[in-house]
């Protein structure tokens, strides 16, 4: 069995720092995560997600939750633009489907068109004498085929 991480925020084996993916919902310890502003120097005014109980007491170097929040929001959009890359797939094939449905709906109708025309073909060819059984076959058939390409151009 290969080790296999996942970035999942919600696992449980999630821990440390940098870490979790995107916005954190819960420290691992179980507190609530609390956004504050860095009074560092290096980083000032910047926000950051923070451990509720870690905050609370002062905690430094320890393995609570902490992350900026300009990261993980751009962990949030990096995550949307790849959820909205499948949602894009899935679009792509349902209407491919839908297209393929069209298709099939559209050779259905045909096939009772031409269905109905064969039987008064029949009819038609019961009810007139030979001399013009040849001619009644040429129209139908190309009645047929201009009516089976205007709706398949249509
Ligand atoms: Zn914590």
């Amino acid at each position: 069995m290969s080790n296999v991480s996942t970035n999942s925020t919600g696992s449980s084996s999630v821990r440390g720092r940098g870490r979790v993916v995107g916005v954190p919902k819960r420290c691992w310890c179980g507190e609530a995560i609390v956004a504050l502003t860095s009074k560092s120097d290096p980083n000032p005014y910047r926000r950051y997600f923070r451990c509720g109980f870690a905050a609370a007491n002062r905690l430094r170097n320890d393995e609570h939750t902490f992350k900026w929040v300009d990261e993980a929001l751009v962990n949030e959009i990096e995550t949307l633009t790849s959820k909205n890359a499948g949602l894009e797939q899935q679009l792509k094939e349902l209407r491919t489907e839908s297209l393929e449905f069209e298709k099939m709906v559209c050779e259905k109708v045909l096939m009772k068109m031409e269905n109905e025309l064969l039987e008064k073909v029949e009819d038609a060819l019961a009810e007139s004498n030979a001399r013009n059984k040849k001619i009644l076959i040429v129209v139908l058939i190309g009645c047929m085929i201009m009516i089976g390409c205007s709706k398949l151009l249509g």
